[in-house]
């Protein structure tokens, strides 16, 4: 099983790094991935991934670069701009950032000075610690107003981002999130920024590839700058994509390098022109479709087990179970934990207005980008949400959470990694 995508050139020249590849597989095909950030790309994008563009330098930009020998790599990048260009439909795309961090340092970069004022979710609501985190270079460097979800009903207060923009009058204003379940009124921020003088820029990490497929609305339009991630719903390699309208183009270009990053990671930016020819296809639409499909079915599975959701329920592909209805001594690191030792892997999460500390949280955020890639459908979601219940309610009992293990691993050898 599953040694096919590890070549035995590896194996021969370095036992060591192979045996732990070899483990690193297993364990992916063996465990059940609910980490909302996390996906499984196809056989083609790692082979890009893996490919002899990681031997060449290119920094510049195609038939601008500063090394001999950059034809191909010129070609291949040119490729992925313009696929991202259209499937974004927007003006001006820079597939170059190495992050979902650094695209967004590229709009710092390129529309701001250190002082000035941002915008941005709270991270206790959903936020990015690249947005404003105290501890960030983007915390350090600009002053932050944030705003947050109303304890009502848990989703963006308008009005409250309509009184900060008054109040603070920040130069950027910043959308999008880590762990947000509901859709981004982006006209409505549009609004409110064109009313206090501020730039928009959207971080679309978490939903690109539900925008890239129509199923959720884009903020390309309404915002100067879009960025996004592009390992996470758009299941391409581990990296960033700064997208903006055609007057901020050379800012945004000259930002990226020399700004921030020295020579381009070619393999890379080879493998996210395969994801996106990949998500340009019909068949990306119908599995983001059955992303959304999954997630609704699987929330509606937890709540059945008496779980509440954040804001009830979830409109995209991930969910925030709030742990303090039905266990309110269990916190989100003790989930965790248990829930890795029965094979399912999610993340500890803060919730809106959570009284515990980051390291421990009331939540866990859950998500089905990854669980759909191996072809699980709204049929298996309430197997899923009963192994869940069962390990929580367990306690954590080893008898218990070993009964769920080896029924997980039942279900995984049901469904195939991409390329087995
Ligand atoms: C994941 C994420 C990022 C950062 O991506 P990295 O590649 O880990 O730097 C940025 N913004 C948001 C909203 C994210 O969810």
């Amino acid at each position: 099983m599953a040694s096919s995508n590890v070549s035995s050139a590896l194996q021969k020249a370095d036992p060591d790094v192979f045996a732990i590849l070899q483990r690193e597989t297993k364990r992916q095909h063996d465990t059940l991935e609910l980490i909302a950030s996390e996906n499984h790309v196809s056989p083609a994008v790692l082979e890009a991934a893996g490919s002899v563009f990681t031997n060449k330098y290119a920094e510049g930009y195609p038939g601008k670069r500063y090394y001999g020998g950059c034809q191909h790599c010129d070609e291949v990048e040119s490729l992925a701009i313009d696929r991202a260009k259209k499937l974004f439909n927007v003006e001006h795309a820079n597939v170059q950032p190495h992050s979902g961090s650094q695209a967004n340092q590229a709009v710092f970069l390129a529309a701001l000075n250190p002082g000035d004022q941002i915008l941005s979710l709270n991270l206790n609501h959903g936020g990015h610690l690249s947005h404003g985190m105290k501890v960030n270079i983007s915390g350090k460097w600009f002053n932050v107003a944030q705003y947050g979800v109303s304890q009502k009903d848990e989703r963006i207060d308008m009005a409250e981002v309509r009184r900060q923009a008054r109040e603070t009058k920040p130069k950027l204003i910043i959308t999008g999130a880590s762990a947000y379940p509901r859709i981004w009124d982006w006209a409505g921020f549009a609004e409110i920024a064109e009313e206090s003088g501020a730039l928009l820029m959207a971080d679309v990490a978490h939903i690109a590839g539900l925008i890239a497929a129509g199923l959720h609305p884009s903020p390309v339009p309404t915002s100067q700058f879009v960025t996004t991630t592009t390992h996470k719903t758009l299941r391409g390699p581990r990296a960033g994509l700064t997208m903006c309208k055609g007057d901020w183009a050379k800012k945004i270009d000259s930002a990226i390098f020399p700004g921030l990053q020295g020579g381009p990671l070619m393999h890379i930016i080879a493998a996210k022109a395969v994801a996106f020819g990949e998500a340009l296809r019909p068949e990306f639409k119908q599995y983001q479709q059955q992303i959304l499909t999954n997630a609704k079915a699987l929330a509606e599975a937890l709540m059945k087990h008496g779980y509440r959701l954040v804001s009830g329920g979830t409109d995209n592909h991930l969910m925030l179970l709030d742990l303090t209805s039905g266990h309110a001594d269990v916190t989100g690191a003790m989930a965790e934990k248990w829930l890795e030792t029965a094979g399912i892997i999610v993340n500890k999460n803060m919730i809106p207005f959570d009284q515990r500390k980051p390291m421990e949280t009331s939540g866990l955020r859950l998500g089905t980008p990854a669980v759909t890639t191996r072809g699980m459908q709204a049929a298996q979601m309430p197997t899923i949400a009963g192994f869940i219940h069962r390990t929580l309610s367990s306690n954590g009992d080893t008898k218990a959470v070993e009964k769920v293990r080896s029924e997980v691993r039942e279900l995984c050898d049901q469904f195939k990694m991409p390329g087995e």
